[in-house]
């Protein structure tokens, strides 16, 4: 399975907020084997969400959306994934049942906006916070909070599925330009995906879908690293 993410938030782009939900996202996602085509940050701009939707979801099976879904001026990806569709932000009779069901809450108590999601929208309620979730054809919108979008994604994690890649991790101080010879041998001596990264030594990541596999290539690999 091919996704994409969408974050929204200006102050992810400013650098205020580190984008943990991309990462988190991205590591839960990875472990399911899905793969993570690319992950976009946005505006809270209906136009700029409402266009990245639109590409992405024609471009990949599924989109998960984080940000911007509370009732408040700046919170507006609701208006941007509708718009993306073509569709109108409306009353959602299901959300507006789910608060009145919920102890504590009538519709009354809720700051406008809360139960409106885009026409058709599947409702994610948000068991841990307020503002509503959606599903709107295969693009998923989940609140900004980590907490709460940890939680959402957890609800509906099974409907994320990929072929699952078992992965080795071989360790080399080395430098990486002495590595490149090996690396190259290892790729056309296994079927695996072999990616380097540098830091303290070099970490060498395997992967294949069969364990075995990976694990053969690792030993290979740690005798001549
Ligand atoms: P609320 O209903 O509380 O307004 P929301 O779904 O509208 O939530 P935002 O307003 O975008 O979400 O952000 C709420 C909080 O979550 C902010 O503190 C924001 O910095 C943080 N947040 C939003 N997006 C991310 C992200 N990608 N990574 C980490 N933190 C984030
Ligand atoms: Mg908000």
């Amino acid at each position: 399975m091919n996704v994409a993410v969408i974050t929204v938030g200006d102050e992810l782009l400013s650098g205020e907020t580190e984008n943990t939900n991309a990462s988190w996202l991205g590591r839960r996602l990875t472990e399911r084997g899905v793969t993570v085509h690319r992950t976009e940050v946005v505006a809270d701009e209906i136009g700029e969400i409402a266009a990245e939707t639109r590409r992405l979801a024609d471009r990949y099976e599924a989109v998960v959306v984080t940000g911007g879904l509370g009732p408040t001026h700046d919170d507006v990806t609701m208006d941007g994934v509708a718009a993306a569709f073509d569709r109108e932000v409306v009353e959602h009779p299901e959300a507006v049942a789910w608060f009145e069901e919920r102890d504590g809450y009538h519709s009354s108590d809720l700051a406008e906006g809360t139960t409106f999601l885009p026409e058709d929208a599947r409702l994610l309620p948000n068991e841990t916070g307020v503002a509503p979730g959606a599903v709107v054809e295969n693009v998923y919108v989940l609140p900004g909070v980590p907490s709460e979008m940890k939680a959402m994604f957890d609800a509906i994690e099974s409907e994320f599925e990929g072929e699952r890649t078992h992965v080795e991790v071989v360790h080399s101080e080395k430098p990486e330009s002495a590595l490149v010879d090996v690396l190259t041998d290892v790729q056309e001596q296994f079927d695996v995906t072999v990616g380097s990264y540098p830091g303290d030594g070099v970490r060498i990541r395997i992967g294949s879908p069969d364990p075995a596999t990976a694990e053969a290539a690792a030993a290979w690999l740690r005798e001549r690293v």
